[in-house]
């Protein structure tokens, strides 16, 4: 078989934070330290070759990038450094700008040299509805309530409009990554074979029961709690993910109580309020043991900028939102400009989640019900 290398493709993993793939000597360490991967064709150490050829065909449809959870265990014991944790976090960075649409978005979203045209987007479309309104800041001395200032229908369709162009993107990468997946039509369950042999599959079990174990280990965490070296990333991970679903919830119910039962502005302690509150603070602590992590810790110490970009902007959504609150709760007028740095950074979390690593959430899930349908995925020990 004719082995097609791509030399352009492995720069841009390399670029994408796989600078040390080619350190690589194919000990096989990191395969056998993984505590993730399965027996048959394990990873990391395939997908170090691969990457180190640049044979992007075979690495852009292989659901094993996606069962790993960068843990870094495997980074931990490689003797030459090669770190294979972030050399297939960046090539889950090149997949999703493989199938993101339309796919220039993801180079540029990624590409640190636009940050400020991503920043100034919002900026000028925030702008733009204040001045075609005529809204201005409320003066002080009443109560804060940010309707006074930006009327909640505006930030209720921007939500919509922005919020359902972002689904609807990342169900179509999610589409052609399912196409890649099973190559032809999504109907098919197949496993990539192990360098011309075929794979031997483990069981397997029906798609839609693999969904819902996909699912259930996804709420339980359950992959990441079997990283040893790097354990603290469990936790980060839990607090940001539950903080983030506690505040989508609250924003559901806060559009809920206005439309259907007439409170459009919901007490401090209200139950829906208390949630949101703590998911802020759940998320706030979560992303500040995930930065701590990746400036402290030498196995992942550094990042890529696909990193960086969606943490820190998750980190001002947490941020924005809590001084926000205080700010409100403290009858200053400041509430109302932090109020317009915060849904600045919350359009960027939602506006480029398709082309962010915030995508990595349902390609994972995805992937992860692939695997398991195909057998390919191994059986927890819990
Ligand atoms: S990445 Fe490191 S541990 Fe894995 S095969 Fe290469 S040299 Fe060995
Ligand atoms: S980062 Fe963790 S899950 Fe990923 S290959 Fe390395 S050891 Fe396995």
């Amino acid at each position: 078989m004719a082995v097609e290398a791509d030399p352009k493709f492995v720069r841009e993993v390399i670029k994408l934070g796989g600078k040390t793939l080619k350190k690589c000597m194919q000990c096989a360490t990191c395969s056998v330290v993984c505590p993730l991967s399965p027996e048959n064709s394990p990873f990391p150490r395939k997908e170090m070759i691969w990457a180190q050829w640049g044979l992007k065909e075979k690495l852009l449809k292989d659901p094993d990038v996606w069962l790993c959870h960068n843990c870094n265990d495997c980074s931990k014991y490689c003797p030459r450094d090669a770190k294979p944790g972030e050399v297939l976090a960046a090539l889950r960075a090149r997949m999703i700008a493989e199938y993101s649409w339309p796919s220039f978005m993801a180079k540029i979203v990624n590409n640190p040299v636009y940050f400020p045209l991503f920043v100034l987007i919002p900026i000028i479309l925030i702008g733009a509805l204040i001045s075609a309104f005529g809204l201005s800041v409320p003066s002080g001395g009443e109560e804060i309530v940010y309707s006074k200032f930006i009327p909640m229908e505006f930030v209720e369709a921007g939500g919509f409009i922005f919020g359902g162009l972002a689904v609807l993107i990342a169900l179509i990468g999610l589409w052609r990554f399912w196409n890649a997946l099973t190559e032809g039509g999504g109907k098919t369950i197949t496993v990539e074979p192990k360098e011309g042999a075929e794979l031997e599959v483990q069981g397997g079990m029906c798609f839609l029961d693999a969904v819902v174990y996909a699912i259930w280990d996804i709420i339980k965490h359950s992959w990441f709690k079997i990283c040893e070296v790097n354990r603290n990333r469990y936790y980060a991970h839990l607090l940001m993910f539950y903080g983030f679903i506690a505040l989508g919830i609250t924003a559901g119910l806060d559009v809920v109580a206005k439309y259907v039962f007439g409170m459009p502005h919901l007490p401090i302690w209200h139950p829906a309020k208390i949630l949101g509150n703590l998911g802020a603070i759940a998320l706030f602590l979560g992303c500040s043991f995930a930065i701590y992590n990746r400036l402290t810790n030498p196995d992942v110490k550094g990042g890529s900028y696909f990193d960086w970009f969606f943490l820190l902007t998750l980190y001002a959504v947490a941020i924005t939102g809590i001084i926000t609150e205080l700010a409100r709760l403290a009858g200053s007028v400041a509430a109302y400009y932090l109020y317009v740095v915060h849904l600045i950074a919350v359009f960027m979390l939602i506006a480029y989640a398709p082309y962010s690593k915030f995508a990595h959430l349902i390609y994972r899930g995805v992937a992860m019900a692939y695997a398991k349908a195909s057998g390919r995925e191994p059986k927890l020990p819990f």
